[in-house]
């Protein structure tokens, strides 16, 4: 399509509408504002003189329709205003009629890919048209649609149906029996509350002309009652039981049945599978759905489907236009079934359209940093046989496995980006000192930082003992250290007398120069910025970084959120590891689980104790951590040592709890779940979790975490409040079941869904339209490696062939991708 029949094609139907609805022309310019933003851009694209002219003179019209102060509300200067606007109107629609009959303008030469991806540039730029122009929507419904962030006709189009209704098959009451799930059309009448026993309920009758049927309400009786009168028509869905007891004779009834209230005199929606959208207060469920379908109508035809052919030939996805019809208005034969699970080919399509944009994005990034020079380091290095032959310990194949990634990526000539997830003990450390050894080796230092001083000289502690028998030298840098030692440990680093520094945020502090860094590696990744790794960064002439975290995230989840680094899993722990051995108790039973403590203390173990919440809270009976220390070494544990800890205290205040913890002045730690990841204290043997249903099975497995790190057994007990047969047990169960972090996160993922398993606010995805990463997983990983081999033909997507999709890349995610790059 040519700018000038795409303008053409927008140009009509608002000009239909405006020319029947004289009276809102003086309300509503912005549309011409808009076409005459269009219209400015094919004028300048039409080389044809004569077809330029009649344009220019469009452009004249729509100027005046747009600009100058509208006539006043006043009756008759009103009706002179809407004289003058419908005459220009109408010299406006002949003009357009003229220029759609004109012969195509000579055709210009022929540039097969350019051409096509100006097509969907201008496709795209259609999308964006207010959903004003949608038919059916005025300035009152455009309104309400902006209330859910609906403001373009690309938001209709990608507004999917939350559910789907078969009404292929409408039913008379007379047909229904009990048990069954039906939809019928209906009279209200009788509209009345009752009492049943003690309670309050609302019966109304449905009648048609088979017959009639009751319906109950229990819930919210003030607001459906205000919703129904006699003689409203309605369709009605619910399941049909029998009535019971008294009122046995009186036949059927539903419960709390779905009523869509049918208006005025249009039929009712039935006889086909019918979407249900969400939709703004103020639009009923009926026309919420016909302005989806105008718009579904009148653009979807217009979405360019730019995936490359051969890949969605080989993925069986359907064209992109033809799938969001199907999807707003699924044919008579579709699978009602896959439509409500958003497994139909239609969604599929649309799902794996979004995703692979997302990870062409992703991929993109990755290589605008793999293309980035970087530091070529000799591998394998002389120091990490040495490294291997000193530890006390042969590394597990996961171990070997991951060192195995991380010196493919050192030795290449391009810096490292790479994430390695490990669960707490799979030893992650020591595969840190060994490719900091390759490093060193080649004449570079390392840095290593950690969220915490307690971890940092948690980790420098390690490092030495491994290290120094090789002779790296190993230095801490934290806000610790100061005075004389400081400024020694600062310019040690600075002439190189420093191979290994480990340290907090101090190390991207001003005043700290490295001579020549070659390895960064950050713990706990997540609690650090991309600004900071950026910082880090800059210390080295693109040095090699490597992420690591205690955090198992589902390969899914890492994908999209990680899509721009390498990831490798340390998926084992090294042998002999006795399991911590995990019990779920009813909260009830609280006093015993204290006497439990109490043993393996009394044997001079330590315990943790984890609360939900920090200080008291009115609205909910949950234990605090503040409130539970002081009655517990009041009461219970009053002949132990206990300490408390929580988020509200300062950095250095937690840091000496932790220390005393550790050094065994306190036996018992009370806590939130601020107690860190990665602490290590392996004298500590027992955690006990209060209130465990509040936590996600991901976070319950990083608190539980924190013991089982020396010889000793350990013991987990997860308190909880549950009736039987509860959900809340249910899920619990996992962690009695396994100690596999990577299990637990993905049995998370699947329970809790993305946004609450990662926290919802800063969880770094994106806003998916149709995706669900918990559905389409496989979808995602297909979409990766699509993107991924796609650019690996056409690094930088310059070659015609990807001007497409680089046009809708831009379009979908540029802004939320950040690719600043792109180009
Ligand atoms: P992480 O940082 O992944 O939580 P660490 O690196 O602290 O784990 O390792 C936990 C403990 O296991 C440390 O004491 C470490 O020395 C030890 N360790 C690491 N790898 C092995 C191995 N392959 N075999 C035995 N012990 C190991
Ligand atoms: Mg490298």
């Amino acid at each position: 399509m040519t700018p000038l029949e795409d303008l053409l094609r927008t140009l009509g139907p608002p000009l239909q509408y405006l020319a029947t609805a004289p009276p809102r022309l003086a309300r509503s310019a912005l549309p011409f504002r808009v076409l005459r933003e269009k219209l400015a851009l094919s004028v300048a694209r039409t080389p044809d003189e004569a077809t330029r002219a009649r344009l220019e003179e469009v452009r004249g019209l729509l100027d005046g329709l747009a600009g100058g102060p509208l006539p006043p509300p006043a009756p008759a200067s009103a009706v002179s205003g809407d004289a003058e606007a419908s005459a220009a109107l109408r010299r406006l629609m002949a003009l357009v009629a003229d220029l759609r009959a004109a012969p195509a303008a000579a055709p210009a030469p022929p540039r097969p890919y350019r051409g096509s991806s100006d097509a969907v540039a201008g496709q795209l730029q259609n999308l964006e048209t207010p959903v004003q122009f949608v038919k059916g929507v005025g300035p009152k419904r455009a309104e309400q649609l902006a209330t859910l962030g609906l403001t373009t006709v690309d938001d209709l189009l990608f507004h999917l149906p939350f559910r789907y209704e078969d009404r292929r098959d409408v039913r008379t009451i007379s047909m229904l029996q009990s048990g069954e799930h039906a939809t019928i059309e209906a009279e209200i009448r009788g509209v009345r509350e009752r009492f049943a026993g003690r309670r309050r309920i609302l019966e109304a009758t449905a009648v048609d002309a088979s017959g009639s049927l009751t319906l109950l309400w229990y819930h919210q009786i003030a607001y459906f009652r205000s919703r129904f009168h006699e003689g409203q028509r309605v369709l009605l869905h619910g399941k049909v039981e029998a009535a019971k007891g008294m009122a046995r004779m009186l036949g059927l009834r539903v419960v709390h049945p779905e009523v869509e209230l049918l208006e005025g005199q249009e039929d009712a929606d039935t006889g086909r599978i019918v979407p249900i959208y969400t939709k703004p207060a103020g639009i009923p469920i009926g026309a919420m759905r016909r302005l989806v379908h105008a718009a579904v109508d009148q653009y979807a035809g217009r979405v360019p489907s730019a995936l490359p052919t051969a890949t969605a030939e080989r993925r069986g996805v359907v064209d992109l236009a033809a799938a969001l019809r199907a999807v707003h208005q699924p044919p008579p034969d579709a699978d009602v079934d896959e439509l409500n699970a958003g497994t139909s080919p239609a969604h599929r399509a649309i799902v794996y359209d979004e995703l692979f944009y997302l990870q062409l994005g992703l991929a993109l990034r990755k290589h605008n940093v793999v293309a980035e020079r970087g530091i070529a380091f000799p591998v394998p290095a002389a120091r990490t046989r040495a490294l291997a032959a000193t530890l006390p310990f042969a590394f597990t194949g996961a171990q070997r496995r991951v060192i195995g990634e991380i010196e493919r990526d050192m030795a290449a000539p391009h810096p490292m980006h790479r994430l390695v997830q490990g669960d707490v003990g799979s030893g992650k450390t020591v595969v840190a000192l060994h490719a900091a050894a390759i490093a060193v080796d080649a004449g570079y230092q390392a840095a290593l930082m950690a969220p915490t001083e307690l971890l940092a000289e948690q980790h420098c502690a390690t490092l030495r003992r491994f290290g120094n028998p090789v002779g790296l030298t190993v230095a801490l840098l934290t806000g610790g250290v100061q005075g004389k030692l400081r400024g020694r440990t600062e310019r040690a680093i600075a002439r190189g007398d420093i191979d290994l520094v480990v340290g907090t945020h101090a190390l991207i502090q001003e005043g700290v120069a490295f001579k020549k860094l070659g390895l960064g590696i950050i713990d706990e990744q997540h609690r650090f910025g991309v600004l900071q790794r950026q910082m880090l960064k800059r210390h080295g002439t693109n040095p090699d970084i490597l992420l690591m975290t205690a955090t198992p995230i589902p390969r899914t989840l890492a994908l999209t959120l990680y899509g721009d680094l390498e990831v490798s899993a340390i998926d084992e722990l090294p042998p002999g590891r006795r399991p911590i051995v995990t019990r779920v108790f009813n909260q009830r039973r609280r006093e015993s689980v204290l006497e439990l403590l109490a043993r393996e203390l009394d044997q001079g173990r330590q315990a943790y104790l984890v609360y939900p919440l920090v200080s008291e809270s009115e609205k909910t009976d949950l234990l605090d951590a503040t409130r539970m220390a002081r009655e517990l070494a009041a009461g219970p544990l009053a002949r132990y040592r206990v300490g408390l800890m929580h988020g509200q205290m300062r950095g250095d205040e937690k840091d000496a709890v932790m220390r005393r913890f550790r050094d065994g002045e306190y036996q018992v730690l009370v806590c939130t779940t601020v107690i860190e990841v990665g602490i290590d204290v392996p004298n500590a043997t027992v955690m006990v979790i209060e209130h465990a249903e509040h936590f996600g099975l991901a976070q319950l497995h990083q608190l539980r975490g924190r013991v089982g790190r020396g010889e000793h057994r350990s013991l987990c007990f997860l308190l909880a409040s549950y009736a039987q047969g509860d959900v809340a047990r249910e899920r619990l169960r996992v962690m009695e079941e396994t100690n596999d972090g990577f299990r637990i996160a993905e049995k998370d993922l699947e329970i809790r869904g993305p946004g609450e398993f990662l926290g919802t606010r800063q969880s770094g995805l994106p806003d998916f339209r149709a995706a669900n990463l918990v559905r389409d997983g496989a979808l995602l990983r297909q979409a990766q490696e699509d993107a991924a081999g796609w650019l690996a033909s056409d690094p930088g997507l310059a070659s015609p062939a990807s001007r497409s999709l680089r046009a809708v890349l831009e379009a979908r995610w540029a802004g939320r991708l950040e690719l600043a790059r792109i180009g």
